[in-house]
C-alpha cells in the first residue's frame, strides 16, 4: 500500500510517502530558525508555520515520490503527543485529505513512529525488540512486540528528557538552539574523561527502585555548577571538554540501562530512536558495548531520527499491512497521548 504520513507535533512540518517498507519521499519544512532566538520552540509560531508549510510540503513529497495524491491508499497522521496547536494543524490537514480522497485515516502515536521508522532502513522489526526512545520530550525504555499495538514501558525519565538536557547544557555553554547537534560537534574536539559528571540513578540504592529509569536534571545542575565555578574564578570555560564529558555521562547511562533491560528481558535486538539517537557518541557506544554482549543494535540514519513525516508513514503502512482498523474521522489532537496508545 502507498501511505502518506503527516507529522506536525513540534516544529517540523513533515510529509513522508512510503510503499510497504520502501521510502519514496520525506519532505520536511522546519520553523526551527524562527524559534532559535527564543531559545526554545514557541507554540504559536510553530502552529502558524505548519499552516503555511503544509500544502507546499505535501506537494513537494508527491513530486519527489512521483505520485499523484489520488494514488495514495491511506493517510497517517501524528495524533499526539506534542504541542496541541501544532498537532491540530496536521490532524486537520489529514482529515481534509482523507475526506477529499475518500481514503482511510490512521491517527498514530509520534513516539511509536520514532521506533517504526527503522523499518524503512533495516526492514521488518524483530519481535520482540528493546527500544531506547530518546528525544526532546521523552526518554524511555520500551519492550516492543508489535509496533502497531504491543508496547510495554519498562522505564522512563523521572525529570528531564535526554534531548532536553542536551538543549539546556548547550544553552549554558552559549551554543545555539537546538543544542544536541552543537554539543555533538563541540564534543568531537574535547576530552570525554576530563570532567567526571554524575550518572543519574545508577547507585545501588537507586537501582533498586529505578533500574530502568533515567534522571538528567542532576547532571544538568552539575554542569551548571562546574561552569559557574570556572567563571567565578575568572577562568575560560573549556566548551569542548564540558560538552564531551557531559555527552559521555548521558550516553553512558542510556546505553548501560538499555543493555541491562535487553539482557533482563532476554531480548537480543536494541533499537534506538528519537532525535538524540542522531548523536554520534551514543551510536558508537551502543554499537561497541552491545557487540560484547551479542546484542544487535539498530539505529536509523540521523535524518530519520529527528522528526519527519516518513516515520508517520512507516507506522501507518504497518497498520495497513497488519490489517488494523482505520481511525474514525473524529480523531483528536492529544498533546499527552501515552506511548502505549499507538493507534488512536
Ligand atoms: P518528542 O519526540 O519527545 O515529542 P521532539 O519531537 O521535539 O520530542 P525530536 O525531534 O525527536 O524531539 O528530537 C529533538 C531533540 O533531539 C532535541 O532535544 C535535539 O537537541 C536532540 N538532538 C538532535 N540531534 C542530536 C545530536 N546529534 N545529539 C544529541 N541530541 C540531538
Ligand atoms: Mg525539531
Ligand atoms: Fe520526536
Amino acid at each position: 500500500p502507498l501511505v502518506l504520513g503527516i507529522e506536525t507535533s513540534c516544529d517540523e512540518t513533515g510529509v513522508g510517502i512510503v510503499r510497504g517498507h520502501t521510502l519514496l519521499a520525506d519532505a520536511v519544512a522546519s520553523s526551527v530558525e524562527e524559534h532559535a532566538r527564543f531559545g526554545g520552540v514557541v507554540p504559536e509560531v510553530a502552529s502558524r508555520a505548519h499552516l503555511e508549510a503544509m500544502v507546499p510540503t505535501v506537494e513537494r513529497a508527491c513530486d519527489t515520490a512521483g505520485i499523484a495524491l489520488r494514488d495514495v491508499d491511506a493517510i497517517a497522521v501524528t495524533s499526539g503527543p506534542g504541542l496541541a496547536g501544532a498537532l491540530l494543524v496536521g490532524v486537520a490537514a489529514a482529515k481534509a485529505l482523507a475526506i477529499g480522497l475518500g481514503k482511510p485515516l490512521y491517527g498514530v502515536n509520534h513516539l511509536a513512529a520514532h521506533v517504526a521508522v527503522d523499518q524503512l532502513e533495516h526492514g521488518a522489526l524483530p519481535d520482540p525488540c528493546l527500544a531506547l526512545l530518546v528525544s526532546g520530550g521523552h526518554s524511555s525504555l520500551l519492550r516492543v512486540g508489535d509496533v502497531t499495538g504491543d508496547v510495554t514501558p519498562l522505564g522512563a525519565t523521572i525529570d528531564d528528557a535526554a534531548g532536553e538536557a542536551f538543549d539546556k547544557v548547550a544553552r549554558l555553554l552559549g551554543l545555539p538552539f537546538p543544542g544536541g547537534p552543537h554539543i555533538d560537534r563541540a564534543a568531537a574536539s574535547g576530552s570525554s574523561v576530563s570532567i567526571d559528571f554524575p550518572r543519574g540513578l545508577t547507585s545501588r540504592r537507586d537501582l533498586e527502585r529505578h533500574r530502568f529509569d533515567f534522571s538528567f536534571s542532576g547532571l544538568k545542575t552539575a554542569v551548571a555548577r562546574w561552569v559557574e565555578a570556572r567563571e567565578a574564578a575568572g577562568e575560560p570555560v573549556p566548551v569542548a571538554d564540558v560538552a564531551a564529558s557531559f555527552q559521555e555521562a548521558v550516553c553512558d547511562v542510556l546505553v548501560r540501562k538499555a543493555l541491562d533491560a535487553a539482557a533482563s528481558e532476554g531480548i537480543d535486538h536494541l533499537l534506538i530512536g528519537g532525535g538524540v539517537a542522531a548523536n554520534s557518541r551514543l551510536r558508537a557506544m551502543a554499537e561497541q558495548r552491545a557487540g560484547d554482549l551479542g546484542i544487535r543494535v539498530r539505529v536509523p540514519r540521523p535524518g530519520l531520527c529527528t522528526d519527519n513525516g516518513a516515520m508517520v508513514a512507516a507506522l501507518g503502512s504497518e497498520m495497513v499491512r497488519r490489517g488494523r482498523p482505520a481511525s474514525g474521522l473524529d480523531i483528536p489532537a492529544d498533546s499527552s497521548l501515552p506511548v502505549t496508545d499507538v493507534l488512536v
